[in-house]
């Protein structure tokens, strides 16, 4: 495969924009090389610059889950787009959206819509303290809540410390209310807890984690951090950013049978669009502004086109509920196939998946939190991704990335993965 094209719009777009990109991990700055740049899209493959055709296992991050420009959405935007973009005022397809999403959900009576998952898990966490009347929240070491001051926090040496900021521009004072755990080990909440009292607004957590590599969470870990709450009087914030409308109708909630007091969304519910959401059960929906004393806003909130496009991806999902069953299907058989390649080269590694969600590691370890995922050879990586990348196979440009599967890959897009591995594992 040829990338000249791809480069030479790179080093243009390095000219004028910070790194060339606008979300930091299209950069490929941990795999190397230069990124592809995409000049359209169909289905399952993303077409190049260059005139390529790669299989995508990125899906523009998780909401392509159906494929890439789906019929019924990019009909639904084109329709609205014609009648305009946005109003400022309420328009009736917000409620369409809403009704659906909460029949889809369980545990939600009110949900409301913004234009991202980072401000869709601000407002919750803020919504969570107004709630509460606490500051303190609990966050898990390698889980991504988006980029808002209070989740950009690393696990430092102690995961039982005050985090530290791991951005500059991120203030100590707000550092400090962001309490760092280690996912699959409920004692180190628990800790948390007992150090905190009566402080902890809540706990923001992935349930299953997609920024780590696909981390599943251990038998117990969940229903731990459920008591706990339940217990202290926190409430349990889900961020299903990239679970929800991705592992079933009713997200992580569903799929393990656990009840979040929160819940976030991004990603699938925008159908391709700029879309966030949260949501809860009404007593404590009914504290945002303009009901409550919690404020909180957006201009573009909702907008006719986003939700236009949201309520086609739903609606399809909805009313197609065996797509959830297909991608587990594809996203097993190529588990499987991946794994028996792999082995068959005497290839270290370990393969996590649930759902459509999968991430390869090349490491020995079990990973099962954050610091086991960092035990993945990044070189190996570095070289499986480019050598998927030249047998025209578009994975995510980073170990710590879970790929999503959507659902018009098909099984010959499945086995021509399988063998682009076969080719390459013994250059890893
Ligand atoms: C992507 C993601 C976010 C942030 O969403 P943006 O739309 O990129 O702001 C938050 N939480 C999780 C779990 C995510 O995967």
């Amino acid at each position: 495969m040829i990338y000249q094209r791809s480069s030479a719009l790179f080093a243009e777009a390095e000219k004028y924009i910070p790194g060339g990109v606008n979300s930091p991990v299209r950069a490929f700055k941990s795999v190397g090389g230069t990124p592809v740049f995409i000049e359209k899209a169909k289905g399952a493959y993303l077409y190049d610059e260059d005139g390529n055709r790669l299989i995508d296992y990125i899906a523009s991050w998780g909401p392509m889950i159906l494929g890439h420009a789906h019929d019924p959405v990019i009909n639904a935007v084109t329709e609205k787009a014609k009648k305009g973009t946005s109003f400022g005022m309420p328009t009736e397809t917000e409620t369409e959206i809403a009704k659906l999403a909460v029949s889809m959900v369980p545990n939600i009576d009110k949900i409301r819509f913004v234009n991202s998952g980072t401000e869709a898990c601000m407002s919750a966490v803020r919504l969570a303290r107004g709630y509460t009347g606490r500051d303190k929240v609990i966050k898990f070491a390698g889980c991504y809540h988006g980029h808002s001051d209070a989740f950009l926090i690393q696990a430092g040496s102690g995961a039982m410390t005050f985090g530290t900021p791991n951005s500059p521009g991120v203030p100590r004072g707000t550092a400090k209310d962001t309490l760092l755990a280690t996912y699959n080990d409920p004692e180190s909440v628990k800790t948390l807890f007992e150090a905190n009292k009566d402080d902890i607004a809540a706990i923001i957590i992935e349930p299953i984690a997609g920024n780590m590599g696909c981390i599943l969470p251990e038998k117990g870990f969940l229903e731990g951090l459920r008591s706990l709450c339940d217990e202290y009087g926190a409430l349990l914030i889900f961020d299903e950013v990239m679970t929800g409308f991705r592992l079933a109708k009713g997200g992580a909630q569903e799929v393990l049978g656990i009840r979040a007091d929160i819940v976030t969304f991004g990603k699938v519910i925008g159908g391709g669009m700029p879309v966030g959401a949260f949501a809860s059960r009404n007593e404590i929906m009914d504290h945002l502004a303009p009901l409550g004393p919690v404020y909180q806003a957006g201009t573009l909130s909702g907008n006719p086109l986003a939700m236009s496009a949201g309520l086609a991806m739903l609606t399809e999902l909805d009313q197609k509920p065996e797509t959830f069953k297909s991608l587990e299907e594809k996203t097993q058989y190529l588990h499987k196939g991946i794994a028996r390649i792999l082995n068959k080269h005497g290839v270290p590694h370990q393969i996590n998946r649930m759902g459509s969600m999968i991430s390869v590691h090349f490491t020995e370890v079990e990973v099962r939190d954050f610091d086991s995922s960092a035990t993945g050879n990044n070189d190996t990586f570095k070289k499986f991704f480019h050598g998927m990348l030249n047998e025209g196979i578009h994975l995510p440009p980073s170990a710590f990335e879970s790929w999503f599967l959507n659902d018009a890959l098909s099984y010959e897009d499945l086995d021509y993965t399988i063998n682009a591995v076969d080719k390459i594992a013994p250059s890893l």
